[in-house]
């Protein structure tokens, strides 16, 4: 490729909401044959909201709620967020926790008001020694409704199953749909529920799901992704995306994402819009055919 022409490529990039980070991108781009996402922040808002919320029997909704979201308070994941603003709208007292530790990957614990609080994931539950199997029906049914069951543990028992729903973005059908059109394959890699994931996969008409990966497993996912040398372009937001964009073949950034993303990536998606993954692919195509 001749400096000239990638120029010409990358400047006509901008107008398609693409930034290349790096010029052997836009050569590396036109070989790829699987695009795979994040799904929380990338193919999601990242804003996710409570949507459910049932207890166990002897615990307190708004207690429980209360507890939890006091504990969320100390976290940066946005699944708090959703929990601290449910709490809030109940007009529920948030007490700071006494004590907080993160578990990335699975959830959180800590004290708030003399009372040992854990949030997250089944995995974290199952093993804090909780059994989750009384929510198993409702766990199934809200991943069929592509929402993500989280569970609350309060003083050594399971108190309540919870549930968050991240809106996809609007652009992202669209995105997903003109990577097909191009021929390519679509993938996600999520830390999520697999039974969520599978649903969100089949409404959004993706090929192939890697759920319930945990932070530092992406680039095993991105990796097994590339078995037979396939190439594979992986699009990210987060802190934890940042091994993955390194290791795909290509790995873009969805604007508006976190530091550490877009300078692990070789292209970012300047307008947070996911089309612009297929712009940079067709752009990659056209341009590489003219330098030929
Ligand atoms: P993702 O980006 O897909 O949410 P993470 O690795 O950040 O992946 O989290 C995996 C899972 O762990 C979440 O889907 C959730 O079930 C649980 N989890 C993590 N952090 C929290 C938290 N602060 N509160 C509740 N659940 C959490
Ligand atoms: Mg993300």
């Amino acid at each position: 490729a001749t400096p000239t022409s990638i120029m010409v490529g990358t400047g006509r990039a901008a107008e398609l909401g693409v930034l290349f980070r790096k010029g052997e991108a836009l050569q590396a781009l036109q070989g790829v044959e699987v695009v795979a996402f994040d799904k929380t922040g990338t193919l999601t808002e990242g804003r996710p909201r409570l949507t459910d919320l049932t207890v166990a029997a002897g615990f307190i909704e708004d207690e429980v709620l209360s507890l939890v979201a006091a504990l969320e308070t100390r976290s940066e994941h946005p699944i708090a967020r959703a929990i601290i603003q449910a709490a809030e709208t109940r007009s529920l007292a948030v007490p700071e926790p006494e004590v907080f530790s993160s578990r990335p990957g699975f959830g959180a614990e800590g004290r708030v008001a003399g009372r040992a609080v854990q949030v997250g994931a089944d995995r974290l539950m199952i093993g804090l020694g909780h059994d989750v199997s009384a929510f198993a029906d409702q766990a199934e049914r809200l991943g069929e409704e592509g929402k993500s069951p989280l569970y609350a543990g309060i003083d050594g028992r399971l108190a309540a199953i919870i549930a968050v729903a991240d809106p996809i973005r609007a652009t992202t059908p669209a995105a997903i749909a003109a990577i097909h059109a191009l021929g390519l394959k679509v993938a996600m890699i999520t830390g999520d529920n697999r039974r969520t994931a599978e649903a969100v996969a089949r409404h959004l008409g993706i090929d192939e799901v890697r759920a319930e990966v945990l932070p530092d497993g992406k680039v095993e996912a991105v990796r097994a992704l590339q078995a037979g040398g396939r190439r594979v372009a992986f699009v990210g937001d987060g802190v934890n995306d940042a091994p993955a964009l390194a290791a795909a073949d290509v790995g873009l950034a969805v604007g508006g994402g976190t530091d550490v993303a877009i300078e692990s990536a070789d292209v970012v998606l300047t307008g947070g819009d996911l089309r612009g993954a297929m712009n940079a692919i067709a752009l990659s195509r056209a341009t590489m055919r003219n330098i030929r």
